[in-house]
């Protein structure tokens, strides 16, 4: 059965153009066709069958949209330029052939069998240290920045200013009186065992997994598992998870983005009282799910998926030990627009002590990501991102780090990192709050090799 293409929610733009200047391509273009506006005729155009898919002009103008809704929250008639753009994306999709490239891509996430070896070699070449070595601004080079991005913070990263450097050495045990003491640590350090233990009435967490994050940004898992139980939690990880679908769904191929729906859907129902997320764009997604699959338990299960920022900033967090840094927020696009979720991660950043914690100009610009974007139109990628990086590079006194929850964003930004010579390391916030719970003593006397 074929439906009729639904552009309804775009019914109420009345073309004013403020939503121009949120738009991050068309700060990059110029042109009104790579504009919300220009983009919104656009796909009226197909709409009404004035213009078809065979139009390369259309093609090309609704492609390049990053689907990063920053033209969402400024628009003054509530359009919703999200679903229309799916909308779009969809009808494209059913009567036209992906590129090569954007095939092969989303036939490796539809399988973990394919994923998985892939990102093992990349784990592989990663602990080789060269693509740090050969990080740069070429293709190549900033493919191996974004590999290099990966890297959990280390004290061996020359980045590190040395008074936070002495912070992240594995030597100075957590807890110890050496490290604490003079490091002015106080409070927590000297007890025991000051992680609390979950109790039969704490609210019970599954882990979603995923794959990009799964495979590369493993030490974020664990930092969440951590941060979550010393803020009372109970962390479990269901079996029989999968791939979002979000890279699919992005793309217009929603036949892949519900199969895959529905395997996280029978993995995690029932599973727990939240299921949480560390990855701003499969979290959007899952909290989509019951529009994609039109189902109650796809409904029941998106109702009860958080950020893993929401879970924290909700339990308080607890505070932790100091972290001297200079610390730049970057918010998602996924996170602050698609999920409304824009004060849990700064509530996360502020529960350490001594880190001074800024917005810069551009911290709520999109990075030029966007799920397969970055590999499949990487000119434009790279164009939307400079306007962030430059902000980045006119700061005064440069950050140590940039934050941000999405493993798409920490690769595209440290690579732009990189690639511009900056000496500036990107963060999840959930690896600054637990180095912050490490030097706090807040795992109490666990051994640091367990990380
Ligand atoms: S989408 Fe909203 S802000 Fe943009 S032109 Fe239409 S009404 Fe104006
Ligand atoms: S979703 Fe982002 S890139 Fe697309 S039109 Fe809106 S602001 Fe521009």
């Amino acid at each position: 059965m074929t439906t009729t293409p639904d552009y309804s929610s775009l019914d109420p733009c009345v073309h004013c153009g403020f939503c121009l200047p949120a738009c991050p391509t068309y700060l990059a273009t110029g042109d009104e066709a790579d504009s919300p506006r220009g983009r919104i005729v656009l796909m009226r155009a197909l709409e009404r069958g004035e213009l078809g898919p065979e139009d390369d002009a259309l093609v090309q103008h609704l492609d390049a949209c990053l689907g990063c809704l920053g033209c969402e929250p400024v628009c003054p008639s509530g359009v919703g330029y999200g679903r229309g753009i799916q909308t779009a994306r969809e009808q494209l999709f059913a009567t036209r052939r992906l590129s090569p490239l954007a095939a092969l891509v989303l036939a490796v996430f539809r399988r973990e069998g394919l994923w998985r070896p892939l990102f093992t070699a990349a784990r592989l070449l990663r602990a080789t240290g060269v693509p740090r070595l050969l990080a740069g601004r070429s293709r190549t080079g900033f493919g191996m920045g974004m590999l290099a991005a990966t890297e959990p913070l280390s004290p061996t990263d020359t980045v590190i200013p040395s008074e936070a450097r002495d912070l992240l050495t594995p030597a100075a045990e957590p807890g110890s009186a050496r490290s604490l003491a003079s490091l002015g640590v106080t409070g927590q350090g000297s007890s025991p065992s000051l992680r609390p233990s979950a109790s039969p009435s704490s609210p019970t967490v599954a882990l979603f997994r995923g794959c990009v994050m799964d495979a590369l940004f493993d030490h974020v898992h664990d930092a969440t598992v951590r941060t979550l139980e010393a803020n009372g939690y109970r962390v479990i990880e269901p079996a029989g998870q999968a791939c979002c679908g979000a890279l699919h769904e992005h793309a217009g191929d929603r036949a892949s983005a519900e199969a895959l729906a529905r395997l996280n859907v029978a993995a995690l129902t029932n599973s727990a009282d939240y299921i949480v997320v560390n990855s701003a764009g499969c979290g959007a997604l899952l909290k989509e799910y019951g529009h994609l699959l039109g189902t109650e338990a796809a409904a029941a299960l998106a109702a009860r998926v958080r950020d893993v920022s929401e879970l924290l900033a909700q339990a308080g967090p607890r505070p932790g030990g100091p972290l001297p840094l200079d610390v730049a927020y970057d918010a998602p696009c996924h996170l602050q627009h698609a999920q409304r979720v824009q004060a849990a991660p700064l509530a996360v950043l502020g529960a350490i002590p001594s880190l001074r914690l800024r917005l810069l100009p551009s911290s709520d610009k999109c990075c030029g990501s966007a799920g397969i974007y970055s590999i499949v139109r990487p000119a434009m990628a790279r164009a939307v991102l400079d306007l962030k990086i430059e902000s980045f590079a006119g700061a005064d006194p440069l950050p140590d780090i940039v934050a941000t929850g999405n493993p798409g964003c920490l690769m595209q930004i440290g690579a732009g990192l990189r690639a511009a010579g900056l000496p500036i390391r990107v963060a999840h916030p959930v690896e600054l709050l637990d180095e912050s719970y490490w030097r706090g003593g807040v795992y109490g006397t666990a051994v640091r090799g367990e990380r």
